[in-house]
């Protein structure tokens, strides 16, 4: 556990800084994603150094296919999600603090990158659950990292808000980020967010000069219309037709059991819509 700095005090509580939900946390509550909690007027990161999934992983598997291609990222995540996908595949570490349940194997930001280093790995990627919630842990972890001359990932919903961008920016190289409908009420109702914030970060995030890669889970009937397909792919290109867009197929998961798996006739229309816009567009999880 740890103090942390994106935060400001209240009359009567703290308010969050670090995601786009903002919460105003009472004393003795936490926020959304289970994992910052105002303990007598300070707002602590109780997953601060806990690490609960570490891997090394292939970074296409981030999915970044243009940045250090055929590179090993040691990946880390924590508990908690200032989400909650109907369709989220880590649901159980993702959940799981919002009813409390604050584990994982204590470890400092040395012995990360440590063990990043003697794996292989060129960068370290924050993956699985969402880094924007334990954001001061990255940095702490990312500044090391830095300094090796290992680079950075954040595998992140971009649901981050400015104050967090502009906190942690400096230390990212690359960021992948999931851009999960054009439609305001499909963030709201499946995501607990909103569609602005996020289209906001990839705006950000290309401005300042960070790789990004964008994915989109294609689910059936919630997503997959000609429309928004469209409405994505020109998004992108509206920002740079050169940045890499995922499209990937959706399987049945944590709330989402009954929907179909996306026909591989799905993807092709959304790679088919994506190449009038886009250079780069790569089919994933098949
Ligand atoms: S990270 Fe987001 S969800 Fe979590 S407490 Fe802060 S504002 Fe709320
Ligand atoms: S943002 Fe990602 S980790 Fe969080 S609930 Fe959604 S799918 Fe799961």
């Amino acid at each position: 556990m740890k103090e942390c700095d994106l935060y400001k005090k209240e009359k009567n509580g703290v308010r969050c800084l670090a995601c786009s939900n903002k919460c105003f946390i009472e004393n003795g509550k936490t926020g959304i994603c289970g994992v910052r909690k105002n303990i007598r007027g300070k707002l602590y990161l109780l997953v601060y150094g806990k690490v609960v999934s570490m891997n090394v992983d292939a970074i296409e598997k981030k999915p970044l296919y243009h940045f250090l291609p055929g590179t090993k990222s040691f990946s880390i995540g924590t508990v908690g999600c200032n989400f909650r996908c109907d369709w989220c595949q880590n649901f159980d570490i993702s959940q799981v603090s919002k009813q409390g349940g604050i584990f994982g194997e204590d470890m400092t930001p040395e012995q990360i990158v440590e063990k990043a280093i003697k794996t292989g790995c060129k960068s370290i990627s924050y993956t699985y659950n969402e880094p924007t919630i334990f954001i001061e842990f990255v940095k702490d972890v990312a500044k090391i990292a830095k300094k090796k001359g290992l680079k950075n990932v954040l595998v992140t919903n971009g649901y981050l808000s400015k104050e967090n961008f502009n906190y942690i920016c400096d230390y990212i190289d690359a960021m992948s980020i999931d851009l999960k409908s054009f439609k305001n009420e499909v963030y709201k109702k499946y995501c607990g967010g909103r569609l602005k914030p996020v289209l906001d970060t990839i705006k950000r995030a290309y401005k300042k000069g960070i790789w990004i890669e964008v994915t989109t889970l294609v689910i059936p009937k919630l997503n997959d219309s000609e429309k928004e397909l469209e409405k994505i792919s020109k998004f992108i290109a509206s920002i740079d037709k050169n940045i890499p867009w995922h499209i990937s197929r959706f399987f049945p998961a944590y709330k989402m059991l009954d929907r179909q798996i996306t026909p591989i006739e799905s993807l092709e229309k959304a790679y088919k819509i994506g190449k009038k816009y886009l250079k780069e567009i790569h089919i994933g999880n098949v």
